[in-house]
C-alpha cells in the first residue's frame, strides 16, 4: 500500500469569468522510502498539488489517500489531525512562527502531533546543522538556516510523508546539496518524500521524476 496516493485529482480556480484548470486529473502514488520529484514550469500546478496532497486544500474532483484512508472531503479538524500525525509540509517560505525560536518551533510541531521527543529535537538540530542556532528567531536566520529549520519543523513528528514545495528555491548551491542529502537520509529511514522542484540536483537524486504540465502528469 502506498503511503500517499492521489486518484484523478482535479482543482479549478475561478476569478470572475476566468477559470483556471490548475489540476486536471492527477494520479500518483508514493511508497515508503521513495523520493519522488515533481517538476514542471511555473504555473503548472505543483503548489496546488502539494496543497491537495497535504489536505490543506480540497480537490474539486478525485481524492487523496493517506495510509490507505481517504483524506478528501473530510472536516477540516479531521484533516488537520491526520496532517499533524502523518504529514510534514515544507513550503518555500514561512515555515516557522516568527515569534518562536527554532527549538520552540520544532517543539510546537511535536505538540500538535502529540509526539514530544526531546532526543529527536537534538537529533534534528544536529542533522540540520542548527545546534548553535536553536535559540534564534526566524528573522535572525540566514536563508539556508531558515530552509533547514523549516525542514526540521516538517520532520519534527517523524511524519510518514514529507511534502516539500521547492525546498531549495531560495538557497545557494551548497545549502541545496545539504538539503538534498538530508531528504535522502530521511527516505532511507522509510519516509515517503515528494518534492516539487525546479532543481536538476533534486530531480537527479529522486527515485522517480514526474513532469507536470498544465495540471496533468505528462507521459515519461
Ligand atoms: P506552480 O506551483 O507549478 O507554479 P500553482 O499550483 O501555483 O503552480 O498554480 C497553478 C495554476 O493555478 C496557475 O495558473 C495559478 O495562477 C493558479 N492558481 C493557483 N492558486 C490559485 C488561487 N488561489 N486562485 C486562483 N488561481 C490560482
Ligand atoms: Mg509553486
Amino acid at each position: 500500500m502506498p503511503v500517499l496516493a492521489a486518484f484523478d485529482v482535479f482543482r479549478f480556480f475561478h476569478a470572475g469569468a476566468a477559470e483556471t484548470l490548475a489540476l486536471r486529473g492527477v494520479s500518483l502514488a508514493v511508497e515508503a522510502g521513495e523520493m519522488v520529484a515533481v517538476a514542471g514550469p511555473s504555473g503548472s500546478g505543483k503548489s496546488t498539488l502539494i496543497a491537495c496532497l497535504a489536505g490543506l486544500d480540497e480537490p474539486d474532483g478525485g481524492y487523496v489517500e493517506l495510509l490507505g484512508k481517504c483524506l478528501t472531503r473530510k472536516p477540516e479538524a479531521e484533516r488537520a489531525r491526520a496532517r499533524a500525525a502523518s504529514i510534514g509540509v515544507m513550503m518555500q517560505s514561512d515555515n516557522l512562527f516568527p515569534t518562536l525560536t527554532v527549538v520552540d518551533n520544532i517543539l510546537l510541531a511535536m505538540r500538535l502531533a502529540r509526539r514530544i521527543d526531546l532526543h529527536r529535537i537534538e537529533l534534528l538540530l544536529f542533522r540540520m546543522g542548527l545546534l548553535e542556532r536553536r535559540d534564534a528567531r526566524p528573522h535572525q536566520l540566514s536563508g539556508g538556516e531558515l530552509a533547514r529549520a523549516g525542514l526540521a519543523v516538517a520532520l519534527a513528528a517523524k511524519p510518514a510523508v514529507l511534502l516539500a514545495d521547492e525546498p531549495t528555491g531560495e538557497v545557494d548551491a551548497r545549502t541545496e546539496a545539504s538539503i538534498v542529502r538530508l531528504l535522502h537520509d530521511e527516505c532511507t529511514e522509510g519516509t515517503a518524500v515528494l518534492i516539487a522542484t525546479h532543481s536538476a540536483a533534486i530531480s537527479g537524486e529522486a527515485h522517480r521524476l514526474l513532469q507536470l504540465r498544465d495540471g496533468r502528469i505528462a507521459d515519461a
